[in-house]
Order: C-alpha cells, then sequence, then structure tokens
C-alpha cells in the first residue's frame, strides 16, 4: 500500500489503541493488560514482518478482520474453524 514499515507500525498501533479504548467499558471480562499485552505482541510481528499473516496457515489476514480486532492472529476461516484465538 505504499507505506513505510514506520507508517504501517504508527497506523496499527493507533488502531489498535482505538480497538482497546472501544472495548473499554464493553467487555468487563477483558483484562486491558493481557490486551495491551497482546498489542505489543502484534507491534513485534509488524518488526519481524508477519504482520496481518495468518498463525495458522500463513495467508493474509483479511483487513476486515485486522480492523475488527488489529491483534488477531488467524486469518477468518482459521478463526472460524479453530474457534477463538487462545492466545
Ligand atoms: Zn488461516
Amino acid at each position: 500500500m505504499g507505506l513505510t514499515p514506520a507508517e504501517t507500525r504508527a497506523r496499527a498501533r493507533l488502531l489498535m489503541r482505538r480497538a482497546v479504548l472501544s472495548r473499554a467499558g464493553q467487555d468487563r471480562s477483558e483484562d486491558p493488560e493481557s490486551e495491551l499485552t497482546r498489542i505489543e505482541a502484534a507491534l513485534r510481528r509488524i518488526d519481524e514482518g508477519r504482520y496481518g499473516i495468518c498463525d495458522q496457515c500463513g495467508s493474509g489476514i483479511g483487513a476486515q478482520v485486522m480492523l475488527e480486532n488489529p491483534a488477531a492472529t488467524l486469518c477468518g476461516s482459521c478463526l472460524a474453524t479453530h474457534g477463538h484465538q487462545s492466545a
């Protein structure tokens, strides 16, 4: 998409922060600390060039999935096959 890695990282951090904030207060079963831990893990994935790549099948995770869950590590079909993420 013509974004530099730094731009991708900044953009993802923004998206993830927004996702966390929008979920805070809605889902009280989710510990904000563990959510932030997942975000940091996702940011490391960006550094490693694996961001947006499914852990299970290695194909690209759809943009829609990444928007809904910016820290996603599974693509939509693997998510459907394997249920919720355990990470
Ligand atoms: Zn997959």
